[in-house]
């Protein structure tokens, strides 16, 4: 059979002048690229990273190197995950004389980040991260958190205000369970579009993570990350609702402590904690 005429609609002209690292770059929007230009911004963000001599960065997107030129000259460990072929060629070329500097021209969701840390030190990951993959991307550093000290991001501002909400609020969801499990989450200052080229629609905000270990912890990792899921799968609906989808039999007498007729956004992270361990040894 004859395949349909496929219509490629002109090519739009650039939005933007091209800064003059720009000029040899056109931003690939399938890896989520828009590039950080407002001096200020990187300042602050550098700023609050305050990298110091002898720590072990990892940045991930380094892109045309706006945060990694700040890095670089720190005097730190510094590995740089970078999926784009063209743009780890042009760092591969700037740093190739810059000591403790390395580049993985990879994904870095199939980053394998507990290999790159040692004993002595963790990790301290950043990253302007292309909005596209920041979800699974942060699920994915989740599972490193042994090895890491912290995390600085630079994600939608949206994104920011559901990893940091407190229950009760519309932001409230699995994001902020999940992350908020395993993480201390303080958002740090907002970036407008204009700090960007090609500007995103949307607002960015800057956000720190830092693992923490909790009193109690949840026994069955698997099934609270499930449940977690499915609940909020629910929102609208109580948390009895939720929970009989991933248990044929709800034993509401052992859960005599917990209103089931209440909503799961109104369930804080240590409620949703207590009913994972209840439930998960009656199974
Ligand atoms: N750090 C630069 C800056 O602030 O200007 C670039 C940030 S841009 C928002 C995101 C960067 O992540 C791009 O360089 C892009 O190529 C890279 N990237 C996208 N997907 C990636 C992936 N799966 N693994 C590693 N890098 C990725």
């Amino acid at each position: 059979m004859e395949s349909p005429a496929i219509h490629r609609p002109p090519k739009k002209p650039a939005m933007t002048k091209p800064t003059s690292q720009q000029h040899s770059h056109q931003a690939k929007k399938r890896f989520g690229q828009n590039f950080l230009v407002d001096g200020n911004i990187i300042n602050r963000i550098i700023g609050a990273i305050k990298p110091l001599a002898g720590e072990h960065l990892v940045e991930i997107g380094p892109g045309l190197g706006a945060l990694t030129r700040h890095l670089v000259d720190k005097n730190c460990q510094l590995d740089v995950v970078e999926i784009d072929r063209d743009l780890a060629q042009k760092l591969e070329l700037q740093y190739a004389d810059t000591p403790h500097f390395k580049l993985h021209q990879m994904d870095a969701l199939k980053a394998d980040f507990g290999a790159l840390a040692s004993a002595e030190r963790s990790l301290r990951v950043i990253g302007n991260l292309p909005y596209n993959i920041s979800t699974p991307l942060l699920f994915h550093l989740l599972t490193f958190k042994a090895c890491i000290h912290d995390m600085h991001f630079m994600l939608q501002k949206e994104v920011v205000d559901r990893l940091a909400s407190p229950e009760g609020k519309k932001t409230y969801g699995r994001l902020s369970v999940m992350v908020q499990y395993h993480c201390h989450i303080e958002p740090l200052f907002v970036v407008p579009p204009s700090a960007f080229k090609p500007a995103p629609k949307v607002e960015s905000a800057i956000v720190r993570l830092r693992p923490r270990s909790r009193t109690t912890t949840v026994t069955d990792p698997k099934f609270f990350a499930q449940m977690v899921n499915v609940c909020f799968q629910q929102r609208r609906k109580t948390i009895r609702n939720g929970l009989k989808l991933i248990l044929k039999e709800l034993p509401e007498d052992c859960l005599a402590d917990i209103d089931l007729g209440r909503r799961p956004e109104t369930f804080s992270v240590e409620e949703f904690i207590a009913m994972a361990n209840q439930l998960s040894a009656l199974r």
